[in-house]
């Protein structure tokens, strides 16, 4: 149900996809996700270093004397650590600054309008899955965004709704271990979670309506909870700032860990 490779985001400690450049529990990057992007741009540097060599060394290997070898080694080997240095400067920046390289604004645009209706489709066939199986591959690795789609808000709920389910049929078959309660528990608070920003079509409400009664049910059913109990734990999930309440996914953690252990020592 889900290949993926997980690996723990060194920020919030949740299991995220291997590959994800940004973990979508708590917005850190993932150095080892974005590994793979600068690689390849390093490996792209190496061999256009290595092209450069190549072009002067057989159009003037003939008549070249001495002295035009000694000057051709000296701009191959600055080419070079101009190309190590250039590597590295990309490398910092990419980690400091967290910047998953971008499409630029028009190849963006007319990858929106090609795209775009591939994405809609996939929507009106209720192929979710299937949505971020296409930002896995278009928006991670191309670096394309959907972020102005039209249900991109609902589709990272569905995220978590995903990963709920993934989660919970782990609960489910019996073979658990405390992470797994836990990490069920985060996710389906992440599922309830109420964002101030966002902006979700009636479709997308009713089927964010219904997510949220499929976890509520579930921890009502395996973990014993009421309804007044869920909402507690997720008013307890939340933060004041100065804008507003906010979920905050370190207390979500927190008090799923708390459930969790509890849970474990009756089961
Ligand atoms: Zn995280």
């Amino acid at each position: 149900m889900n290949p993926v490779a997980k690996l723990q985001c060194e920020n919030c400690h949740a299991m995220i996809p291997a590959d994800s450049p940004k973990c979508p529990y708590c917005g850190a990057l993932n150095a080892l996700g974005s590994e793979k992007q600068y690689m390849e741009q390093l490996s792209d540097i190496k061999e256009d270093v290595e092209e450069l060599q190549q072009i002067p060394v057989d159009a003037y290997r003939k008549e070249m004397n001495k002295t035009g070898k000694m000057i051709l080694i000296t701009i191959l080997v600055l080419a070079l650590i101009a190309g190590i240095i250039g590597g590295f400067y990309w490398c910092f920046n990419k980690i400091i600054y967290s910047t998953i390289s971008e499409a630029d604004p028009k190849q963006q645009l007319m990858w929106e309008k090609e795209n775009y209706p591939v994405l809609d489709e996939l929507y009106a066939q209720e192929d979710y899955y299937g949505i971020l199986s296409f930002m896995d591959e278009h928006c991670d690795d191309e670096g394309y965004s959907i972020y102005n789609w039209e249900h991109y808000d609902f589709i990272e709920v569905y995220r978590f709704y995903e990963n709920y389910m993934y989660t919970a049929s782990i609960i489910e078959s019996g073979n658990f271990n405390e992470d797994d309660v836990k990490w069920c528990i985060v996710d389906a608070l992440f599922v309830l979670r109420e964002l101030n920003y966002v902006t979700y079509t009636e479709q997308d409400e009713e089927q964010i309506a219904k997510y949220r009664e499929v976890v509520c049910e579930f921890m009502k059913k395996q973990f014993g909870m009421t309804q007044e109990e869920i909402d507690k734990l997720y008013q307890d999930s939340c933060v004041e700032e100065e804008y507003g309440v906010v979920f905050d996914y370190k207390k979500a953690q927190e008090n799923a860990e708390k459930i969790a252990k509890e849970y474990m020592k009756q089961n």
